[in-house]
C-alpha cells in the first residue's frame, strides 16, 4: 500500500475565514471588500524565504504561506505558480541563491488562476522568456488578466498563453514530465500537477495540488455563473481519485496540511511529508464533505 506524503493549494487562510463562510457571501460583495479580504496574502505571506531542496529535483522558491516550486533539469527547468505580484523579485533571488539560472525557466506552470498564484505571471514570463502553458479552462483567465473563477477575486497582469493542455496532457523537459490532471471547481481549469522524481534512489511520485472544490462561501448549487459546479466540481473529485501519489505539495504550506518545518526537513528519510492517510481516503473523506455541502445547500 502507498503512503502519502503531502505538501495543499489555496484551501487554507484568508480566503476560507469564518466571516465569508455564508453561502453566496462572494456574490454581493464589492471588490474593494474582496481585494481587503485577500490582504493577508499580500504581507507576511508573500514574504519570500530562504529556499531549499523538498526532495529529489523539487526545489521551494516562494514565500511564508505562498507556494512556489522549481523543478529542475538540465535541458531547463519548470516553475510552478509565481505568487502575487509582491513576489517574482524575490523568487528570481531564490532560484539564483540555489546556484540556478532564472533564464534556464523555460516552462511556466500554475496551479490556479487565482490572484495568490499567478499574479506573477507576466513579470516571471519576462524575466525568463519562458514559455507559459495552462489548462486551456484557466488559460482565459490568464490572458484576460481576471479572476474568472466563482471567487471573482482581484486580477493580475494579462497573461500570453504559449500553449493550451489539455486534460492529462504532459509536457517534458529532460527526464522529468509533468502531466496536469483537470480539477474543475475551485477555478474552472484548477490543475493538479503530477511528476516522478528520484530522491536518494527511490522514485517517488509528488503532486503539486491546489484543488480542493469552490471557496468556503461560494455558492455551488444553482449558481448564477456557474450552472454545472456541482457537476464539474464532483468531477474533479473524480479525477482526483485516479492519482496515486507518493507526496503530495500545496499552494500555502502554512495550511492544515502541511507545515514550512516539514518541507526544510529534507534530510530526513522517511521524509517527514510521508503521511500514513492513503491518497484515496484523503479524496473520498473531502469528496463527501462536498457532496455534504451540497446537500445542505439545496435543502
Ligand atoms: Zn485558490
Amino acid at each position: 500500500m502507498k503512503k502519502l506524503i503531502l505538501l495543499t493549494v489555496c484551501v487554507a487562510s484568508p480566503l476560507a475565514m469564518p466571516a465569508l463562510a455564508q453561502t453566496g457571501r462572494y456574490d454581493t460583495m464589492t471588490m474593494e471588500q474582496k481585494i481587503a479580504a485577500g490582504a493577508g496574502y499580500h504581507d507576511e505571506s508573500a514574504a519570500v524565504i530562504e529556499p531549499f531542496r523538498i526532495l529529489g529535483n523539487i526545489y521551494y522558491v516562494g514565500a511564508a504561506d505562498v507556494s512556489s516550486y522549481l523543478i529542475t533539469t538540465p535541458e531547463g527547468h519548470f516553475l510552478v505558480d509565481s505568487g502575487v505580484n509582491e513576489m517574482p523579485v524575490g523568487i528570481r533571488a531564490n532560484v539564483e541563491k540555489l546556484g540556478f539560472r532564472i533564464e534556464d525557466v523555460r516552462i511556466l506552470l500554475s496551479s490556479h488562476a487565482h490572484f495568490d498564484h499567478v499574479q506573477g505571471h507576466a513579470v516571471l514570463q519576462r524575466m525568463t522568456g519562458a514559455q507559459v502553458m495552462a489548462l486551456d479552462a484557466d488559460a482565459d483567465a490568464l490572458e484576460a488578466g481576471k479572476d474568472l473563477s466563482p471567487l471573482g477575486f482581484e486580477g493580475w497582469e494579462p497573461v500570453k498563453v504559449d500553449r493550451r493542455l489539455q486534460d492529462g496532457e504532459s509536457i517534458t523537459l529532460g527526464s522529468t514530465t509533468m502531466t496536469p490532471t483537470w480539477v474543475p471547481g475551485h477555478t474552472p481549469g484548477c490543475t493538479t500537477w503530477s511528476l516522478d522524481t528520484e530522491d536518494d534512489g527511490q522514485v517517488m511520485n509528488v503532486a503539486i495540488f491546489g484543488c480542493n472544490g469552490p471557496n468556503a462561501g461560494v455558492q455551488i448549487t444553482n449558481n448564477p455563473r456557474f450552472p454545472d459546479l456541482a457537476e464539474q466540481t464532483l468531477f474533479g473529485f473524480d479525477n482526483l481519485a485516479r492519482l496515486d501519489p507518493d507526496i503530495y505539495l500545496t499552494g500555502h504550506p502554512e495550511g492544515p496540511f502541511e507545515s514550512i518545518e516539514h518541507l526544510m526537513r529534507v534530510q530526513m528519510r522517511p521524509h517527514p511529508l510521508l503521511q500514513q492517510q492513503l491518497w484515496s481516503e484523503m479524496i473520498a473523506e473531502r469528496r463527501a464533505a462536498m457532496e455534504q455541502r451540497i446537500a445542505e445547500e439545496s435543502r
